[in-house]
């Protein structure tokens, strides 16, 4: 069996099999004595995806749509199915993602799995926030259908509950009305991180999807420094620019990260100074998905992978946190081209272990270096933990159990609906 690997491409996971159910009605097939794992398209950075020696259940045949109402913008699918297909289906019927994360690639369970979480959250909460309902198939073989009013308990197990709880079959989804594919866009810049927090909450009440680009290498009085986009979808025009995807690759994997101090600062810099100000119209893909237009861009990091670090702080401590994370981020000289901060609105999330909750999340990408690299993540984890906050499962590979207990207090009562045959590198990472 070869190795399977996460996006960060950090662990080499020999699972013992792969299983592709191709039908939504069909039973699961559970080799004895093997742990098993839904597996989408493997966009989670670190080992929530992952099950050596185990059984992955690959829901790339669960690929169907099962209904679409496209007066009232009810959609149901197979889990299977991806952003990007949902996507193709319903933007030229003027519907959209009511919440998406910043790639396309992602299926419908996995954006359950992780409760992912997109630009908007402080307008409109995360993925769960729009299920209307959903399927879970359990190992023994028994079906429950699970909403916000039919089976609650496992409706909130499963939302966040990173694939334990059983395989997402189906789910049904709430869209969002627009009236053409484009973007408004306003982009500002901000000398420091003072200047952040001031932007940020005057721009959160009146633009619904809002992020922050941080230079992580800029010290002293420039330190969070950075480039702020607010957007909103944008209102009907007389005429639409024109605009064609362009596709492009990373063919190859270097020895080596290309990302480096140098080229660190150089593209931080770079991309500072070439910040346009100003309002435009831009189309939803390089908007929301700017990764997604390089095919294999985690390519980059070389052999040895990358790590994600994204964590979230309570308001009350966050701007302290914040400038914290950010002085030891850029004191240690490693960290990612592009760090992303963003506040978490105030809707309480519906998943038992979801991780977006009120406060403000920062994620950046760090080259693996290995010690060097796992002893700055424990400084940030000191942080984060004395800030009362969390990290997220969805990015990490490297979080200890008890830091993991901290960020999720409902970890113990989560643990009665884990499936008996479900596993995951993850949670016998944290479990152990
Ligand atoms: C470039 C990039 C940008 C990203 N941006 C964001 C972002 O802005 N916000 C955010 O929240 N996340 C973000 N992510 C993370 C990504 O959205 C999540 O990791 C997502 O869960 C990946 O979905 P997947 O289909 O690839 O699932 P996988 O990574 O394959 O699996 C994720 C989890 O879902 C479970 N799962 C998958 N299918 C099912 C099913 N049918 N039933 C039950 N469980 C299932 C798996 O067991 C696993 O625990 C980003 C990732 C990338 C690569």
């Amino acid at each position: 069996m070869t190795a399977w690997r996460s996006w960060g491409r950090l662990t080499a996971s020999e699972p013992a099999a792969v299983s592709r159910p191709d039908s939504r009605d069909a039973a699961l097939a559970l080799p004895p004595e093997r742990p098993v794992l839904p597996f989408g398209r493997g966009r989670s950075y670190g080992d929530v995806c992952l099950n050596g020696g185990g059984v992955l259940l690959h829901t790339a045949r669960l690929d169907r749509f099962i209904a679409f109402d496209r007066c009232s913008g009810v959609l149901r699918c197979e889990s299977g199915v991806t952003l990007r297909e949902i996507l193709d289906l319903v933007v030229p019927q003027g519907w959209f993602l009511p919440v998406t994360p910043g790639t396309r690639e992602v299926t419908v369970g996995g954006a359950i799995a992780n409760d992912v979480h997109g630009k908007n959250h402080h307008a409109a909460g995360s993925f769960a926030h729009h299920l209307r309902g959903f399927e879970l198939l359990r190992s023994s073989g028994e079906r429950r259908v699970c909403g916000p009013d039919s089976n609650p308990e496992w409706f909130g197990a499963t939302i966040g509950g990173l694939g334990l709880t059983g395989l997402v079959t189906w789910a049904e989804l709430q869209l969002a009305p627009i009236a053409n594919p484009f973007m408004q866009v306003r982009t500002r810049r901000f000398p420091h991180l003072d200047a952040f927090w001031e932007l940020n909450g005057a721009m959160e009440r009146d633009w619904p999807y809002t992020v922050a680009w941080i230079d992580c290498v800029a010290s002293g009085g420039a330190q969070g420094r950075g480039v702020f986009m607010a957007a909103r979808h944008a209102a009907p025009q007389r005429q639409l620019p024109a605009w064609r995807e362009k596709r492009r690759a990373m063919p190859f994997t270097p020895p080596f990260s290309l990302v480096n101090a140098a080229s660190l600062r150089g593209f931080n810099q770079l991309y500072w100074l070439r910040a346009r100000e100003g309002d435009a119209l831009a189309h939803h893909v390089p908007y929301f998905y700017p990764l997604d237009g390089v095919a294999h861009w985690n390519r980059i990091y070389g052999r040895r992978g990358f790590y994600q670090y994204q964590c979230v702080v309570p308001p009350a401590v966050q701007r302290d946190a914040v400038a914290e994370l950010l002085r030891r981020i850029s004191r240690s000289a490693q960290g990612s081209f592009l760090a992303v901060l963003k506040t978490f609105g105030t809707l309480p999330s519906l998943g038992m272990l979801s991780f977006a909750r009120p406060g403000a999340t920062l994620a950046l990408d760090f080259p693996n270096r290995g010690d060097a690299t796992l002893r700055l993540f424990e400084e940030l984890d000191a942080v984060v933990r004395e800030a009362g906050g969390a990290i997220y499962p969805a990015k990490d590979a490297r979080m200890s159990g008890a830091m993991f207990e901290l960020g999720y207090p409902r970890a113990g009562e989560f643990s009665r609906f884990v499936d008996p045959r479900f596993g995951s590198d993850f949670w016998r990472r944290v479990r152990a």
